[in-house]
């Protein structure tokens, strides 16, 4: 007789890593499939800052939180978006999960835990990442994960997608069928963990999910989507559809969808006051450009025609300010308007708006009325306080910013116990999911909540492994 697993893991990431090794500790037998030739998922590419409260590392550094502040502060931050139930559970595990992933040799910065600044920032510090972001994550997750393939508990199949869901007659998932490099299989297991990631790389998904193009090609190639199609083909509906959010941008190497990224504006205001203002299509600004909130400044962008910027500034502040980007120094800057297409350079305001393709009569009133408010001291019209210098002297120049994001918004709805459910909130039986395949609206909201989606993936996936009882109640029965 073929066999039949005790659990199928679907993708051998993020959460799939930690699914399998735990249930395997627990003498699970544990099949995972991964389409890559690899496991490790999105930690191959992922910055992997992790959020956690109650941490071992935060008591030896004196940090006093709590598991509830953590949740506070995500549901302040995403304004009340995010799923209460899945948060509650995440932060709840987080500590736990954090702490064994140190015990296993995991280590974050030496100043962490930190505040946060990237996204809006915690009330305490419980934000940590490793010195080679997602891959410290993983070096971290191979070594348990190895030792239970050695022991023979964990199988691995590689370059091997789940394609189906295979359902008995009484519509409960009895295992996958998959495509191989030599062959298709039906394979049999007693739990199914979908644990295959996100859409990001899946334009067409994007899209449809997101409603917005996937401008920027930074996911992983494997995030096609797969367990969205898998969980819907068996009942599973879908969460988060009104949550998508961009970044406050990037600047893309084309106008290629997806295209690739040359450089990241510094938008902080706590890193780098602005000095130039930012205009949309129209040549209207659009937002208080020094407003300390970035979810502020990312939403304002989110509702601009194709979430586009313009960075807009003359020669004076050009020669004055400091550099703009990441890592970019000032002659390098200066020197993408040589060759680069989304930066572009001209004599006169005019000149600018049409080598941008920005609205010529938009740009010089906007232009105008921000000049006008610092020759007079009147405040300024979008309350901006930093404001050193005028733009009125040629050559002028505008560098165009396209909001991005890499995450999947939307995801399959589950149940506290991480069943995915159907409709009518009633569990598929066998059938479980964690990871981005639940989708950043359920566990950020419409915000970007510092490590709230590599952090929920690993503690869903550990808890997955240690609670799928099925196998035990199995071997309690034959014992009987
Ligand atoms: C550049 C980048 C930076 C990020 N930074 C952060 C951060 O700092 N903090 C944070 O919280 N989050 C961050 N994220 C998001 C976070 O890393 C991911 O959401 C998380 O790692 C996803 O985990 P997962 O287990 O759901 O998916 P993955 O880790 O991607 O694992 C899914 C696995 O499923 C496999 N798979 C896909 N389809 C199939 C199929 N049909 N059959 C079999 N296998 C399949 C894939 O090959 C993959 O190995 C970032 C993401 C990116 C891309």
């Amino acid at each position: 007789m073929a066999q039949v697993w005790d659990v199928i893991v679907v993708g051998g990431g993020t959460a799939g890593m930690p699914a399998a090794t735990f249930a395997a500790e627990r003498g699970a037998r544990v099949l995972v499939i991964d389409a890559a030739p690899d496991v490790g998922g999105t930690l191959h590419l992922s910055t992997g800052q992790l959020s956690a409260a109650g941490t071992n590392l935060q008591a030896r550094k004196g940090v006093s939180d709590t598991t509830d502040a953590h949740y506070d502060d995500i549901m302040r931050i995403s304004k009340n978006t995010a799923d209460p139930v899945l948060v509650r559970l995440a932060v709840g595990h987080a500590a736990e999960t954090f702490n064994w992933l140190q015990d296993n040799g995991f280590e974050p910065l030496s100043e962490h835990p930190v505040l946060g600044k990237a996204h809006e920032p915690y009330s305490e510090r419980r934000y940590y990442w490793g010195i080679d972001g997602g891959m410290s994550i993983l070096n971290t997750l191979r070594g348990p994960f190895q030792a239970q393939v050695d022991a023979g508990r964990i199988s691995v199949k590689l370059s091997t997608e789940v394609t189906a869901l295979v359902k008995d007659e009484d519509g409960a998932v009895v295992g996958v069928e998959t495509a191989g490099p030599d062959s298709n299989e039906t394979i049999h297991g007693t739990n199914v963990v979908l644990a295959c990631g996100g859409y990001s790389s899946n334009g067409e998904m994007f899209r449809e999910l997101n409603g917005f193009p996937q401008y920027f090609n930074g996911a992983y190639p494997y995030a096609q989507g797969a367990g969205i199609r898998l969980g819907q083909s068996v009942g599973g509906v879908l969460r988060g559809h009104a949550y998508y959010l961009c970044g406050y941008g990037a600047v893309l190497d084309s106008d290629t969808i997806p295209a690739g990224m040359t450089v990241r504006p510094i938008h902080h205001p706590e890193m780098r006051e602005p000095w130039e203002i930012h205009v949309n299509v129209r040549g209207e600004r659009y937002v208080q450009e020094d407003v300390r909130s970035v979810d502020v400044r990312e939403h304002a962008l989110l509702k601009q025609p194709e979430l586009r910027r313009w960075v807009i500034y003359d020669n004076a502040i050009a020669q004055a300010s400091p550099p703009q980007f990441d890592g970019v120094d000032k002659t390098a800057e200066m020197a993408f308007f040589d060759t680069h297409p989304m930066f572009a350079k001209a004599d006169t305001l005019d000149a600018l708006a049409q080598a941008a393709g920005i609205d010529a009569g938009g740009l010089a009133a906007t232009v105008a009325a921000y000049n006008a408010a610092i020759a007079t001291g009147a405040p300024d019209p979008m309350g901006r306080q930093h404001r050193p210098l005028p733009i009125k002297q040629g050559p002028f120049y505008a560098i165009r910013v396209q909001g991005t994001s890499i995450s999947s918004t939307v995801g399959l709805a589950v149940d506290a116990d991480l069943r995915v459910i159907d409709k009518d909130n009633k569990p598929i039986a066998n059938l479980y999911a964690a990871g981005e395949l639940l989708g950043s609206g359920q566990t950020m909201g419409d915000s970007f909540c510092g490590g709230m989606m590599a952090t929920p993936a690993l503690t869903f996936g550990r808890l997955l492994g240690q609670r799928l009882l099925n196998w035990e109640d199995r071997a309690a029965q034959a014992a009987e």
